[in-house]
Parts: structure tokens; C-alpha cells; sequence
């Protein structure tokens, strides 16, 4: 079985989208990963087919109904592989990162349910055990792109994706450091030169020199990361 990511949506037209071009798009071409997306809509009753409704104790906006999310979700894990988590886009969840990532991608695959308007009833987050993940500390219009962005990033690790496997272990937060610069033609440019040890052909000096990169811009840039690094190693 194929890592296999099942999408409910109020916006099904909005996939594959990007990830249909690219190695992404290749990949499911060619059956490396498999893309599965449901209209929520299509399990909303009666006459009116409302997905949403006013907020209990008022205020702005409409919000989700519980009654046509879990029968969505109900049958995407009917037809999922044991184990498949059900994950919720929303600001409130924890925050993606590489290391989520590489954990979803070891599992058969993920359901994703997309909020819309002000976001879904929280009983059905309670009741099917839903786990809600975030793109970031901003708010999006809806999950869908926060969902493209979590494909895009576990389909990459997947066998038969990425053409060159060695870049996925030199790459930022493989070892939890930001990646080194990167330079290539011209040597000089704008009067700019490149690193005289990347030209040295010198293999052990290169790769201290990377790593010294590496660490000085984590410091600098990202002092969580570097912080972290040091109480995990
Ligand atoms: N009222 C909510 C925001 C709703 S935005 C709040 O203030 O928290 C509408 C939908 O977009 C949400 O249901 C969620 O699915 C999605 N969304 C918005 N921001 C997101 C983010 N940072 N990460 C993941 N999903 C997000």
C-alpha cells in the first residue's frame, strides 16, 4: 500500500493544484503516493445542503456542523488503513514541523479535514479523536493550503519522489540546524566571490566549514532551534 492522504473539503477542485506538477506530480502519476479527496458538502442533508451554521452564544461568523463533518470522516477511516490519524487544520493546533513531517510520512497516510468560515464544531474534534495540527501563528481562509503544504512536505521524503536521496539528509532541520549556504556558477559575480575552501576541493575542510555555517546561523537566526539542539544532544 502507497502512503495514501484522504482530503475533505468544501473546496475539492483545489487539488492536486500545485502538487500536481513537479516530482510531486510525477510521483502520483506513478503511483509513489495516492491522493483520495471528498466534498463535504456531498454528506450535508436535507433541502438546503447548509455544511455550516451561526455560532451558539452568537457572534460573527458561521461554524461547521458536527453532523456533516463526522459522517465525512467516518467514511474516509472506513476506507483508511488502521492507524491512519485524522488531522485538522486550525490555528490552534500544534505547530508542524520537520519532525512531524518524517512521522506522518512512516505512517499508511492521513485524513485532513479543511476547516472553513470560523471552523468547525469542537464535538467532532472531541468525538473522532481528531488531531489539530497549524501552519503557523496567522490565520488562513482555510485549511486547504495548509494542507498542500503538509503533502507537499511528507510527500518529498516518500521512496520514488525525490530523485536525489542524499540532499533529504543534508537539508535544514535534518540534524536540527539551518542548512549552510549554497553557492554555484559563477565563481565571481558582481565582484562576489565564493568561499575559496568550497573551490579547494578540500572534502573534510568543506564539510567543517558547512558545519561551522550551520551552527553560527541557527545561533543567530533561530536561538529556539539552537537552544533545543542543545538539551536534545
Ligand atoms: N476563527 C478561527 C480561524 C478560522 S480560519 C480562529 O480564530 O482560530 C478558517 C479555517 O482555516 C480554519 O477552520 C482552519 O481549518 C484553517 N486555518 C486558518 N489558519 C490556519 C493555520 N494557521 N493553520 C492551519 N489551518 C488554518
Amino acid at each position: 500500500m502507497v502512503w495514501t492522504a484522504h482530503i475533505l473539503s468544501l473546496f475539492p477542485e483545489m487539488f492536486p493544484g500545485p502538487l500536481g506538477s513537479s516530482l510531486a506530480g510525477k510521483g502520483l502519476e506513478e503511483g509513489a503516493w495516492g491522493l483520495k479527496v471528498s466534498d463535504i458538502r456531498d454528506f450535508a442533508k436535507g433541502r438546503h445542503r447548509a455544511v455550516d451554521d451561526s455560532p451558539f452564544g452568537g457572534g460573527a461568523g458561521m461554524v461547521m456542523r458536527p453532523d456533516v463533518l463526522a459522517p465525512a470522516i467516518d467514511t474516509a477511516l472506513a476506507a483508511a488503513e488502521e492507524g491512519t490519524r485524522v488531522i485538522y487544520f486550525s490555528p490552534r493546533g500544534r505547530a508542524m514541523d520537520q519532525a512531524f513531517v518524517r512521522k506522518l510520512a512512516d505512517e499508511p497516510g492521513a485524513i485532513m479535514v479543511c476547516g472553513r468560515f470560523e471552523g468547525v464544531d469542537e464535538r467532532v474534534l472531541e468525538a473522532r479523536n481528531v488531531e489539530e495540527v497549524s501552519l503557523g501563528d496567522f490565520i488562513l481562509s482555510g485549511g486547504e493550503v495548509a494542507a498542500l503544504a503538509l503533502l507537499d512536505a511528507v510527500v518529498r521524503l516518500l521512496p520514488g519522489v525525490t530523485g536525489n536521496r542524499e540532499s533529504l539528509e543534508e537539508e535544514s532541520f535534518a540534524d536540527g540546524l539551518l542548512e549552510y549556504p549554497h553557492y554555484t556558477r559563477p565563481p565571481v559575480w558582481e565582484g562576489r566571490s565564493v568561499p575559496e575552501v568550497l573551490l579547494s576541493g578540500h572534502h573534510e575542510k568543506i564539510r567543517e566549514w558547512r558545519q561551522r555555517q550551520s551552527e553560527e546561523l541557527t545561533k543567530e537566526r533561530r536561538r529556539d532551534l539552537w537552544d533545543r539542539r542543545k538539551r536534545n544532544f
